[in-house]
């Protein structure tokens, strides 16, 4: 069915990484035929998916003991969500109006008179992404040496060297973190100082496995298919180095995908969106937030599921309440 076909909706759900999928499988057996806007295919983790489809293996995600790879996590997730009725439209959407009810969702012309989809709810888990250097074939290491989350795939990188990019508090705590597998973990900042809080620093500084590369950016990443190593270069004096490492996390930052609700929904000052406590309600009414939209602290797969969820059974709860 288009979408054309379905001017008026109960559910509508922006965005299709873990959060999404779950809050559209749980929408879906709840009998809610909601409409899922799953983005548009790019190069970045603001894609079909989100950010698991750029992962290689999945080893902490429970119930699959011998680990998944991300995109067949996705594939999983979203089979489950048609099989339910879930409407999954390959598209994304480019505009909402929350002032009245049913809230408009556009998703080709924003500046067209009349939305595309009216919805009595709006689940909104549009995730978020990691910040990158923007270097040649970034995007296809990813997973192959070059990685965005510690928690994720440090395990991978036992008593090998490795690199974390980055002088805030993600770095320091992705360095530290990495020392539990790691044999040595090389800290490289554009800067002679750290901007992470000082009891960070103090706890990095202190690990005799972290050492650092002050001054330094990294230029090129080396290796065919898989990472083996970083050319670099020292913002001082220019001169080029290679760095010789299996391994290199990426930690400078991330961005919630959140441009489209400037103005419509309450965010905090990094641009994520507010939630009340416990709850994916934000200060719309019948407007839910999920997933690593609204969560800078753990951006877990799972722990997105976990909102996703919540965000079903409060829309649920929510359309129940006004009929
Ligand atoms: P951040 O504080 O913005 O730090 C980003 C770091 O990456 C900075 O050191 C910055 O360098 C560097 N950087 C940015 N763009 C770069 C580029 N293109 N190339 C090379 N380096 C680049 O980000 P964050 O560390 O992710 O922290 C975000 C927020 O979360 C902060 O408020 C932080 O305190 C908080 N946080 C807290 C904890 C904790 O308390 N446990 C843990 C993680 C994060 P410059 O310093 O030169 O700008």
């Amino acid at each position: 069915m288009g979408l054309d076909d379905r001017a008026e909706v109960e559910v509508a759900i922006i965005g299709s990484g873990p959060a999404g999928l779950t809050a559209a499988v749980y929408t879906a057996r709840a009998d809610l035929r909601p409409v899922v806007l799953e983005g548009e295919p790019s190069s970045t983790s603001d894609q079909p998916g989100g950010q698991l489809m750029l992962t290689t293996d999945v080893e902490n995600y429970p119930g699959f003991p011998d680990g998944v790879m991300g995109p067949e996590l996705m594939q999983r997730f979203r089979a489950q969500a048609v099989r339910f009725g879930a409407q999954i439209h390959t598209v994304k959407a480019s505009r909402v109006d929350f002032s009245e009810q049913p809230y408009g969702i556009w998703t080709d012309d924003p500046a067209a008179a009349e939305p595309t989809l009216r919805a009595s709810t709006v689940i909104v888990s549009t995730g978020a992404q990691s910040i990158m250097l923007g270097l040649d074939r970034e995007i296809e290491l990813v997973g192959h040496g070059l990685s965005t989350c510690a928690t994720c795939d440090g395990f991978f990188f036992r008593d090998q060297h490795i690199a974390v990019v980055g002088g805030g508090d993600s770095a320091m705590e992705e360095a530290t973190f990495l020392t539990r597998f790691a044999s040595r973990v090389t800290v490289i900042h554009r800067r002679d100082a750290l901007r992470a809080s000082k009891i960070m620093q103090q706890r990095a500084f202190d690990n005799e496995r972290i050492d650092f590369m002050w001054n330094s950016v990294v230029e090129e990443y080396l290796g065919e298919s898989v990472l083996t190593g970083l050319r670099i270069r020292d913002t001082q004096t220019g001169e080029a180095s290679v760095l010789d490492v299996t391994g290199c996390f990426i930690a400078i930052g991330h961005r919630p995908n959140t441009d489209l609700f400037t103005g419509h929904l309450a965010m905090k000052d990094n641009g994520y969106l507010i939630t009340e406590p416990d709850s994916t309600r934000t200060a719309v009414e019948g407007v839910f937030a999920c997933g690593d939209v609204q969560d800078d602290y753990y951006r877990q797969a799972v722990t997105a599921a976990g909102t996703g969820c919540m965000a079903a059974i409060e829309a649920e709860r929510y359309l129940e309440s006004r009929h």
